[in-house]
């Protein structure tokens, strides 16, 4: 007897032992997809891991129920990054499994049985008695039964064992929800019945059409398309039916007469959806001096170095630095793995690497259907031909077969890590990991890398390149700081526009040039307040004030999204006296419009690139000198490469730099660093205006000399200082509940058995900024582990601990999870 582990998508550690009956052995292998009962009722489809021939102890083990695949549906180092993933990010396999496979493949709970449409009873075996029962019931539904439902209406509690039967003998399938919508596009093909060498048959076939000028024409169309004389072999290009009918003008019966007669064949072909069908039109870039030391640079610290950072001022043209990288690894039939931090930047991506490497391109994102999804894993599981997939951080997941390289672009974006649901994993770090399992080689690649990943270069971990100067020679913008106080105190500032702004715009545009103006808060205004009593509107379910918003005129939480009638009259004191304060980007919309209304401004956040096209929409038309000032969140900051924008304005600098976290002065000098990148980026210098109360904050002056050196010394110091990343780790436990008194207990509780365990290494329990969203109340405490601990050590603990509450009864209706290397 063969016993199978099987991994299934539920947060329950471990995986879980099944019989394989003989008759099932070949669809049972490793990586292959079945469908196991599972708890009392369920039935789950899960993935082979492993086989043995050692039956588990303690229990008694069920048969697998179905199997459904010939061929495994996941490569082998698949599961093993996915177990490391688990480790790693204190989550269960099954939690991993369930975000790496696209639904598509991924079977849940729900399996439908249905009428096999082929199935004829008169030439079937006959079914027994059971099977016959089972039949009528699943041909009688007024809908497709599912397996449970199936079993309610026989009363067979073997069900399993029937419906096989009925498999094995053709009468049924089973089919599942998802699966349901997974339909391989098809398209329609042509080929010449002859083979070009046969000289007669190709006589005959010319024969055969003499006296029927259309399918004369046809079979010159075929003949032209297959470009049968332009190649040596016996290999002909493919022709779909599309193509000839515009070729050759006829229509598809003239097509099918002849079929019959023999001449040509029609067929039908599985297509992938995101084939690109071009050709590559573009040779590679040619380098700079500076590009091509790089380059080079980069490709001897990979010979020594596992992982080689790329640290280069914005509008380098790193870009171009990969597209050489990724020519090298194509050419040695490799792949190689492009990762970017929003699926938003694949768009501008897409287009040049397509133009330099054609259908080799793959892209994959979560904003693909599922169809579209199951297309790409399939790609990539069925060949080992050499590709460059681009995407964000999902893309990690993809049966890759002979990964060369990955490439992390903006490696410092905290994007790149997962929030919600686990597995919590930070892509990039995941990327290094992956690529070592393959073999494979990493670079990380930014103009203002995070600061745990520059220590691990200076200090010799990872290789390290820099690359100084713009491409072109273009200097680095020149930054200005205004004093908004000071200004206002002079009446130089109007609303939220400095007159020094106002100047640089104006000047901007009548250079014909453009202007981005970054704010980081979407909405109208962030605060609603009543101007008599002070009372300020908040959300129902979470901790935070509401944003007002003006194109809808509500009161909308930034949170949970749920949106407010803005009060009449104030709640509290009931006088009509709700105001608004402060900017977000609606406002500051507006302000602009009727300070400059001779301009076209447009706008880009959240709010205005909800629907499919939005985002592609307005960054092509401000590419394109549709619109002269472009108002925008953190979605302008991130790698967008515009020609012609000459000045960049941060509006508020000091909701930026005030952030109680230990990252804020990291994630402040990134965000202002590369909202700076976009001014100047060809031919010209641009010039940044960064408008702030706090003049005085150092990480100004280092933005002003763009010394990430510097930034880095004065933050690496304080975070030695205060025990923080690199020199500890840091893993969050998050405990959520509904009701603050219980959630306080049980946090205490947590708090109190970890610091048993971990001494002085804990802090906490404490309230996050925010904390409670959509009705949950949070609690966080923080584990600080020195590098010499035992990592694995500490996350054995961790799990045993977890374990140890989730099933004690006092810590009821406690969610709890880790959160390790936070972002
Ligand atoms: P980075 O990613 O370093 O910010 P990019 O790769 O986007 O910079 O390059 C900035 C701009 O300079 C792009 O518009 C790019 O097309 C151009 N560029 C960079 N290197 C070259 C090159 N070798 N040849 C032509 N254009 C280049
Ligand atoms: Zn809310």
């Amino acid at each position: 007897m063969t016993f199978a582990e099987v991994l299934l998508p539920v947060p329950i550690q471990g995986t879980f032992t099944y019989s394989v009956p003989p008759a099932m052995a070949a669809g049972a292998k490793v990586g292959h997809r079945v469908v196991v009962p599972f708890g009392r009722k369920k039935f789950y489809t899960g993935i082979v891991t492993a086989l043995t021939p050692f039956p588990p102890e303690g229990y008694e083990v069920k048969d697998i129920a179905f199997t459904l695949d010939d061929e495994p549906v996941v490569r082998h180092p698949q599961i093993k990054f996915w177990n490391w993933i688990a480790d790693y990010y204190l989550c269960t396999p099954g939690e991993v499994y369930k975000a790496a496979v696209p639904a598509g493949l991924r079977l849940e709970s729900e399996t439908f049985i249905e009428l096999h449409p082929d199935y004829d009873p008169a030439l079937a075996p006959p079914l027994s008695e059971r099977e016959e029962v089972a039949l009528d019931k699943i041909i009688g539904a007024a809908k497709k039964l599912t397996l449970d439902q199936l079993r309610t209406a026989t009363g067979f509690q073997s069900i399993a064992t029937v419906v096989n039967g009925l498999i094995a003998k053709g009468a049924v399938t089973i089919a599942e929800r998802v699966i349901e919508k997974y339909r391989p596009r098809r398209e329609s093909y042509v080929a010449l019945t002859a083979s070009k060498s046969d000289r007669d048959a190709l006589h005959a076939a010319f024969d055969a059409v003499k006296g029927a000028p259309k399918q004369e024409k046809a079979l010159l169309a075929l003949i032209d398309l297959s470009e049968i004389m332009h190649c040596d072999t016996d290999e002909v290009r493919e022709v779909s039916r599309t193509e000839l009918l515009e070729r050759s003008g006829v229509t598809v019966p003239i097509l099918q007469a002849m079929a019959r007669k023999g001449i040509i064949r029609l067929y039908i072909k599985e297509i992938n959806r995101f084939r690109y069908t071009g050709l590559p039109v573009a040779p590679l870039p040619v380098l700079s001096e500076a590009q091509s030391a790089a380059r080079d640079a980069v490709v001897a610290s990979m010979t020594s170095n596992s992982v080689t950072l790329l640290h280069g001022v914005t509008s380098s043209g790193k870009t171009e630095i990969y597209i050489h990288l990724i020519d090298l690894m194509l050419r040695q039939g490799r792949q190689a793995l492009y990762l970017v931090p929003e699926i938003a930047l694949t768009t501008q991506l897409t287009s040049r690497l397509q133009r330099v490497f054609g259908d080799k391109v793959v892209i994959y994102h979560s904003r693909f259907t599922d169809n579209e999804r199951v297309d790409v894993w399939k790609r990539l599981l069925t060949s080992r031909e050499p590709l460059v997939v681009l995407g964000p951080r999902s893309a990690v997941f993809l049966p890759f077969s002979s990964l060369g390289m990955v490439i992390v672009d903006e490696e410092h974006e905290a994007s790149y890590k997962q929030q919600d649901p686990a597995p919590r994993y930070n892509g990039r770090d995941a990327a290094i990991v992956l690529a070592s399992m393959h073999g494979a080689k990493t670079l990380l690649g930014s103009a203002t890398p995070a600061v745990e990943t520059y220590y691990k270069a200076l200090t010799g971990r990872y290789g390290l390149v820099s690359l100084t100067e713009r491409y072109d020679a273009v200097p680095l913008p020149e930054v200005e700081i205004v004093d908004m106080a000071t200004s206002r105190k002079k009446g130089l500032v109007d609303g939220i526009l400095s007159s020094r702004l106002r100047e640089l715009v104006v000047d901007a545009v009548d250079d014909r040039k453009q202007a981005i103006l970054f704010l980081n808060r979407r909405g109208y205004a962030p605060v609603a307040r009543c101007k008599m009593c002070g009372y300020v509107p908040r959300c129902s379910q979470c901790d935070v004030s509401l944003t007002y918003h003006r194109r809808i005129d509500k009161l909308v939480c930034h949170y949970c999204g749920t949106p407010y009638e803005v009060p009449a009259v104030c709640p509290a004191c009931q006088e009509p006296a709700i105001e608004v304060l402060g900017y977000g980007t609606e406002r500051v919309e507006d302000e602009v419009t009727a300070a400059f209304p001779e301009m076209k401004i447009a706008r880009l956040d959240f709010d205005t690139t909800r629907n499919k096209n939005g985002y592609e929409d307005i960054i092509d038309n401000f590419s394109a000198g549709k619109s002269d000032i472009l108002v925008g969140t953190q979605m302008v900051t991130k790698g967008l490469d515009f020609d012609n924008v000459k000045v960049v304005g941060v509006m508020n600098a000091d909701t930026i730099i005030n952030f109680p976290d230990f990252r804020s002065n990291e994630r402040a000098f990134n965000m202002l660093e590369q909202v700076s990148g976009r001014a100047g980026r060809r031919a010209s210098a641009g010039r940044v205006l960064v408008q702030t109360y706090a003049p005085a904050h150092p990480i100004f002056s280092f933005l002003a000399a763009h010394d990430y050196q510097g930034f880095f010394n004065m933050e690496i110091t304080q975070r030695q200082q205060f025990g923080y990343p690199p020199f500890v780790r840091i893993i969050y436990i998050y405990l959520k509940h509904r009701d603050a008194a219980d959630l306080n207990k049980a946090a205490r509780i947590y708090a109190d058995r970890l610091r048993g365990l971990f001494g002085t290494r804990v802090t906490g329990p404490e309230e996050p900024p925010v904390g409670r969203v959509q009705s949950l109340y949070i609690r966080r405490i923080m584990l600080k582990i020195e590098p010499s601990a035992s990592i694995a050590k500490v996350k054995q603990l961790l799990r045993e601990l977890y374990v140890e509450c989730v099933n004690d009864k006092t810590l009821a209706g406690t969610t709890l999870y880790y959160d390790v290397d936070p972002y």
